[in-house]
């Protein structure tokens, strides 16, 4: 007996991170039989909690073997072992969840289906071709969740009655589909139809057929996805690419490719293997990658990135069996900017105007998703849209921000929620200045705090007056803290990296409201979570007409010239000013001169735009940041040259334009030129910051802000930085353009608010 309690252990783990949805109960359930450990699991608030009993190298198996592995979809933040009483337990058993509905905070993002469910489509009698198949590690979570507990009552999968079958699974603790709860099969699940013109098919076989025979015939269907619809047509068929163009009023913008699968992605673009890893991950972002073999023209447009990503639903796969076609753009179902569509009825009273057919299933989509997108930069996975896959995945930050609703920024808004430690950030919302997308963030933040429990008593948002962010904060009447735009940036890119100690931070981005009124947007800042100093920035520029100026890139090459070159730079007859109205310029200079409707801004994006403007690249923007992700696409690689720039109390490109219209001049390339300009920004950052550590001695170093997506420049700044023993902090899995811009807003409020300041 005394022996037998010297060999036995008894321990008590607590896991925290999301575990909850994602068959972590099942696996540790597998994993203690497997070591022959007694004890039970169960959830709770933030995690899972596990007794385990059994001899000491068994338990000390388990809790290996526990810190090692876990279900794919699972993310373990911490695993706390302690030695527990040993209670001589007979079995391992799964326990009920005590109510912990006011408490638990972890909702599980959506899980592209995954191989053993895919497998099981041509295997499992009562699954045969079932298009919703799913299990414990993949499927719908987060867009068809309505509240917690997660349980299939509170998820818009409560109107399906589970049949024998399937309900024998789910309480089978063997079975792949134990607690899975959207759980379904062909006689008991939800269905497709096909909305043609003049009549509905209802068999999905025949659903399949007429969509790949429609697809490989060049016709557009609207497919309701996972988040929302997507409007889908051949990669290949320049005419119905152009007539989806066309239809959804989107000149400019590239549209995101599904291929069939890994190897059609690599006969048209390049794929490293980290780039390939993120391809395939559960998350199934569209993945920008540099194009090796051309689509049709208008998919991409003149950029030489593909927005490419792999089936994630089990529909996609079946149409890819069907189909020739192996390349289909599939981009959201929507107009200009509103949100994605979601609604059955609203797909087909308005995507007709768009698609040949509009198929769609009767499961609602509770919350909507879009598709996330990501780039590789530096080997690491950097989030640009973060939406279907990653929300509502918290970040845990060292800092009480419990009750704290941040509103987040103007365009590409998220908003984010504090509860306890865990900032909630919400999934990719789209430009408030859409009224359907601003009814989207009301509806999504009134969601967020009844599912997550939040009852903000403190609300934090941009300084600038007109952001409906703003508003909205205001019109809560609750204490308002107004965070500086830049500020938000670099907080958003230390708390995600867990810094809480003054940096350098480097904001670069278009736009921004400044603490002077003035239009911010390459900002140098000495910050910490709690304020920021302004130390150096690029020279205010007019910017004339104002918003206009951002809309047409070469209104700002106008007053760049002027400011730096003079009236002179007219007699230079530089080719970009050619098709231009001549009185048109002469009323700019007039209005720059009597600063009408000018107003001054140091944003880095318009330095942007008027490089690309005058050489040619992008006079007219037709979406957003099209001129300076244009320059980006052009650059040239290998080339060392930049251009001349002075740091004094400002920073100035007197020289830089002085050279570059030389450049044209002479008829220098634009990939050249676009090299030239990026190395100048990073030899300008690094200069910068380089006296800022002399002065100040601080050597970390924060980049964030919408510059920051550009991969040319963070590869080469990165190691530059590093090599001279900088430490450098860059955003990765929270976007570093305005989308970010919450989760810094937060963190600021919480450190004010646990200071004790007010505002
Ligand atoms: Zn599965
Ligand atoms: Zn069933
Ligand atoms: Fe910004």
């Amino acid at each position: 007996m005394n022996k037998l309690t010297n060999d036995t252990r008894a321990l008590k783990i607590e896991v925290e991170g999301l575990v909850q949805g994602v068959g972590f109960r099942p696996f540790v359930y597998r994993l203690a039989r497997q070591n022959n450990c007694k004890g039970y699991v169960l959830n709770k608030t933030d995690g899972v909690l596990i007794k385990i009993e059994g001899a000491k190298k068994n338990t000390e198996n388990f809790s290996n073997e526990l810190k090692t592995r876990h279900p794919a979809a699972a993310l373990v933040e911490n695993i706390r072992i302690r030695n527990d009483k040993f209670e001589n337990l007979n079995e391992f058993k799964i326990l009920d969840s005590q109510d912990l509905s006011d408490e638990i905070s972890q909702i599980s993002p959506d899980i592209a289906v995954c191989d053993d469910c895919i497998s099981d489509l041509k295997n499992q009698p009562h699954r045969l071709d079932f298009p919703f198949i799913n299990c414990t590690n993949c499927g719908p979570r987060f867009t068809i969740v309505k509240d917690f507990p997660y349980d299939r009552e509170k998820t818009t999968m409560q109107v399906f009655q589970m049949c024998d079958k399937c309900e024998k699974e789910y309480n089978d603790v063997s079975d792949r589909r134990f607690h899975a709860q959207p759980v379904a099969c062909n006689d008991c699940g939800p269905e497709y139809r096909l909305h043609l013109k003049d009549n509905v098919v209802r068999d999905f076989e025949e659903i399949i057929d007429i969509l790949a025979n429609h697809i490989d015939e060049g016709k557009i269907v609207a497919v309701k996805g996972m988040g929302g619809f997507h409007i889908m047509c051949d990669a290949q068929n320049e005419a119905a690419v152009r007539r989806l163009r066309n239809s959804k009023h989107r000149e400019g913008k590239p549209f995101a490719v599904m291929f069939s699968n890994i190897d059609k992605i690599k006969e048209y673009a390049q794929v490293s293997s980290a780039e390939e890893n993120s391809l395939l991950s559960w998350h199934r972002p569209i993945v920008l990658l540099n194009a090796k073999k051309e689509l049709a023209f208008s998919v991409c447009n003149g950029f030489n990135t593909i927005g490419a990503f792999l089936p994630y639903m089990p529909v996609h796969y079946m149409f890819f069996e069907k189909s020739k076609i192996q390349a289909v753009v599939l981009t959201s179902g929507n107009f200009y900017e509103e949100p994605i569509i979601i609604d059955n009825d609203q797909a087909k009273s308005q995507l007709f105007n768009i698609a040949d057919a509009v198929l769609t299933y009767n499961r609602d989509i509770y919350n909507r998703t879009d598709d996330s997108v990501v780039r590789i930069i530096n080997d690491s996975e950097c989030i640009f849209r973060r939406s279907r896959g990653y929300a509502p995945h918290p970040i845990y930050l060292n800092l009480n921000i419990d009750g704290i609703l941040a509103t987040g920024a103007e365009l590409v808004n998220c908003f984010c929620a504090g509860k306890g430690n865990q900032a909630i950030l919400s999934q990719h919302i789209g430009d408030l200045k859409n009224y359907e997308t601003y009814e989207f963030y009301t509806e999504t933040i009134e969601k967020f705090l009844r599912l997550f429990r939040v009852n903000p008593s403190l609300v934090v948002s941009d300084m600038h007056p007109d952001y409906m962010s703003t508003k909205y904060a205001e019109d809560l009447k609750i204490d308002h803290i107004k965070v500086q735009h830049h500020h938000a940036h670099i907080a958003s890119c230390m708390v995600e990296n867990k810094l809480d100690e003054p940096v350098i931070g480097v904001s670069f981005d278009g736009t921004g409201y400044g603490s002077d009124g003035n239009i911010w947007g390459s900002e140098f800042l000495i910050a910490d979570l709690k304020d920021f100093k302004r130390y150096t920035h690029f020279d205010y520029i007019e910017l004339p007409g104002g918003d206009k100026a951002v809309e047409e890139p070469w209104r700002t090459a106008i007053s760049y010239l002027y400011k730096y070159l003079g009236k002179d730079f007219l007699k230079l007859e530089l080719p970009f000013l050619e098709n231009i109205d001549k009185n048109k310029i002469n009323m700019i200079l007039a209005a720059i001169d009597r600063k009408i409707n000018c107003p001054l801004s140091s944003g880095a994006g318009r330095l942007f735009d008027a490089v690309a403007a005058i050489a040619g690249i992008c006079k007219i923007s037709g979406f957003h940041a099209e001129a300076p992700m244009r320059l980006e696409s052009v650059v040239a690689e290998n080339i060392e040259d930049c251009y001349d720039f002075e740091i004094n109390k400002t920073i100035s490109f007197k020289n830089l334009f002085k050279e570059l219209v030389v450049d044209i001049k002479e008829g220098i390339s634009e990939s050249i030129i676009s090299a030239k300009f990026h190395n100048t920004i990073i030899y300008v950052i690094f200069e910068a910051v380089t006296e800022i550590r002399k002065e100040t001695g601080i050597e970390k170093v924060a980049l964030s802000g919408g510059t920051f997506q550009n991969k040319y420049i963070l590869e080469r700044l990165k190691p530059m930085l590093l090599s001279e023993k900088f430490k450098v902090y860059t955003q990765t899995g929270i976007p570093c353009n305005d989308g970010g811009i919450a989760l810094g807003q937060l963190a600021i409020a919480g450190k004010r608010r646990n200071m004790g300041i007010r505002e």
